[in-house]
């Protein structure tokens, strides 16, 4: 089973539920972020989301609080 990973906007906050889809704009529920079209823009702010520079990140599943964190929060 593939896990669809939900984004979010570091702009507005808004987030991206691939089991939901965003059917207002033709997209279907179970539409994976990486499926979106090149044209897909947050509905909230607008801000592209398959930009180099996307606005949005991916959402970590919670559920790993027992195992090994790591982080990559590294900005360098
Ligand atoms: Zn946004």
């Amino acid at each position: 089973m593939d896990e669809l990973d939900s984004f979010r906007c570091l702009v507005c906050g808004f987030i991206y539920d691939p089991e939901r889809g965003d059917p207002r704009r033709g997209i279907e529920p179970l539409t994976a972020f990486e499926d979106l079209p090149d044209d897909y823009t947050c509905p909230v702010c607008g801000v592209s989301v398959l930009t180099q520079n996307s606005a949005f990140v991916r959402i970590e599943t919670a559920g790993h609080a027992c195992g090994s964190y790591r982080s990559s929060q590294n900005g360098a």
